[in-house]
């Protein structure tokens, strides 16, 4: 089973992604994962991605659709891919019908993360993870039992990205709102999406998710 996870940033989308490859065994393909590694890695990618990013603007439609061909070439989704963070916009929706065709593979369900806008920045600019482990923690909804510690690891670096501060959560919002929030009826039109409640706690949000998955598809 294919899938997309869509929502404004901080609906939640990666939290429940690294539930459903915890009990699934599917796979995460986050197109903002991949550039943050990019850009760590200082490829040619990340040097023409860091800017836009840190302006909370999108990077181009080619980028990213070549970064996800890639990840469905490599064989790791057979178990099913989540997509995390993409489509973003019309052209997006365009390539990935492209790259599942090629592939002769199909998108089963698109899983819209229903949230409260006014909520989230203050979800986003409190969120850090654990260096080590990848742990997510925040500030206010769930700090570190001790500390600086991590729960998971132990361990005592943590990081934030650097996006998400205030200023750059309200353009990555503005993009969200003009260009990405319209995709939804084009896949509405397929009769594929499933909105479960994105400001309820992870474990409902989850379950949601889940019924979603396991909702028999219409013939
Ligand atoms: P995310 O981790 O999904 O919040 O993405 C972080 C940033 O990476 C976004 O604000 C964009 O600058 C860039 N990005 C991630 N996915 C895409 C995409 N599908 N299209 C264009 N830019 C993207």
């Amino acid at each position: 089973m294919n899938i997309i996870l869509l929502g404004p940033p901080g609906a939640g989308k990666g939290t429940q992604a690294a539930r459903l490859v915890a009990t699934r065994g599917m796979v995460q393909l986050s197109t903002g994962d991949m550039l943050r590694a990019a850009v760590k890695a200082g490829t040619p990618v990340g040097l023409q991605a860091k800017a836009v990013m840190d302006a909370g603007a999108l990077v181009s439609d080619e980028i990213v659709s070549a970064l996800i061909g890639e990840r469905l070439d490599s064989g790791e989704a057979a178990r099913g891919a989540i997509f995390d963070g993409f489509p973003r916009n019309a052209p997006q929706v365009a390539a990935l019908d492209r790259l599942l065709a090629a592939r002769g593979v199909s998108l089963d369900r698109v899983v819209e993360l229903a949230v409260d806008e006014a909520a989230l920045t203050e979800r986003i600019v409190g969120r850090f993870t654990c260096a080590s482990c990848g742990e997510g923690y925040h500030d206010r909804f769930k700090p570190t039992a001790v500390a600086g510690t991590c729960d998971v690891c132990g361990g005592h670096q943590f990081k934030r990205r650097p996006d998400d501060n205030a200023e750059t959560v309200a353009a990555r919002m503005a993009v969200y709102r003009g260009e990405t929030a319209p995709i939804l009826p084009l896949y509405e039109a397929r009769g594929i999406v499933r909105r479960v409640d994105g400001m309820a706690d992870m474990d409902e949000v989850a379950a949601q998710v889940a019924a979603a998955l396991d909702e028999p598809v219409a013939a």
